[in-house]
């Protein structure tokens, strides 16, 4: 018998993996928050996943976080802060040769994680894959993409990953996640909270080329400082690129903000000012692009983050 995936956080992400290693025989078990969502989850059947043309529910097993029984392989599916107080709840439970998969956007919840658990090994990812929860146990499948797994003090593969294969899920190892990591949260900073503060599409930036641009050099030169030339390389272009192919859509950012949803601002342009600073690296329209996100999310009565 393959070594259990243990899944904590049955969301959109979490239910996208869930089912697709469940269906591909893995066995997996999902860690839900206490026994009221238990009975819930039990009282829907299972997780249901929508794909185009059909919708199944898989009876996936499913188990309070502190239910008994070793964690040896966790998949952390929850959004990056609630990564630590998840952590935490499982610590007891973890196998001493544990084995973290950190689904986590952005950065800084994957490097909290670690330093709660230094025993176990922490594979950081980054997907591009896309799904989002139309109801409670539910997740739409809504755009394939590709996840790249990797691990910065051991650039050994985990030894896994067929399961992924076999599983259908897009997978690399890289051995360079950090880059990736970095290099994702800097669009991420150069699109998202202009598209919150300007409440428009991607698209709509084109309507503020300088901006985008002064944003894309000081986040480059935040790069150099950090010791990731790789992820600034092409930047500003590469921002271009995503605005025009993605113009007609709202960035999750912006989708968050409409859906009174709290953002992860904390791991993406929160983490790149706070590196900023520890850097000493000049980034003012990088900081002054914060302290307006964070007028703004105020203004929405939603948290801030932190200064
Ligand atoms: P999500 O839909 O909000 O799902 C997170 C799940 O974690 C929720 O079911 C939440 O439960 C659960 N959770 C949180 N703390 C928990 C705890 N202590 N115990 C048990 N369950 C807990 O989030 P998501 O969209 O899947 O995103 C997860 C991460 O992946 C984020 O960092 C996101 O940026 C990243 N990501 C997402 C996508 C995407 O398309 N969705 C794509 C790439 C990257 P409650 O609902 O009860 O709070």
């Amino acid at each position: 018998m393959n070594t259990a995936w243990h899944v904590l956080g049955a969301g959109s992400l979490g239910t996208l993996w869930a089912c697709r290693l469940a269906r591909a025989g893995q066995p997996v078990q999902l860690l839900l928050r206490d026994r009221e969502h238990l009975a819930s989850y039990r009282a829907a059947g299972g997780l249901s996943l929508s794909e185009p043309g059909h919708t199944q529910t898989y009876s996936i097993d499913a188990q309070t976080l502190i239910d008994d029984g070793p964690i040896q392989r966790l998949l952390l599916a929850c959004k990056a802060y609630d990564a630590e107080a998840a952590i935490r709840s499982v610590l007891p439970r973890l196998a001493a040769n544990a084995e973290l998969v950190l689904l986590q956007n952005g950065l800084g919840s994957q490097q909290a994680v670690a330093a709660l658990a230094p025993h176990a090994r922490c594979i950081f990812a980054s997907s591009t894959e896309g799904a989002f929860r139309h109801g409670p146990w539910q997740a739409t499948f809504a755009g394939h993409g590709h996840t790249w797994l990797g691990d910065s003090l051991d650039l050994t593969p985990a030894p896994w990953l067929n399961e992924l294969q076999a599983a259908g899920i897009s997978h690399e190892w890289s051995v360079d996640i950090l880059s990736r990591l970095w290099r994702k949260l800097a669009l991420n900073c150069a699109i998202n909270p202009l598209t919150v503060l300007y409440d428009c599409r991607n698209g709509g930036l084109t309507a503020h080329p300088c901006e985008v641009a002064t944003l894309c050099a000081e986040l480059s030169d935040l790069l150099h400082c950090c010791g990731q030339p790789e992820a600034a390389y092409q930047l500003h272009e590469d921002v271009l690129k995503v605005i025009a192919a993605t113009a007609a859509n709202y960035s999750s950012m912006h989708q968050d903000v409409t859906q009174r949803r709290r953002t992860e601002i904390d791991y993406l342009l929160g983490y790149a000012c706070a590196a900023a600073t520890r850097h000493a690296c000049p980034t003012p329209h990088l900081h002054a692009l914060h302290a307006g996100l964070r007028q703004c999310l105020q203004a929405h009565g939603l948290p801030a983050g932190r200064v």
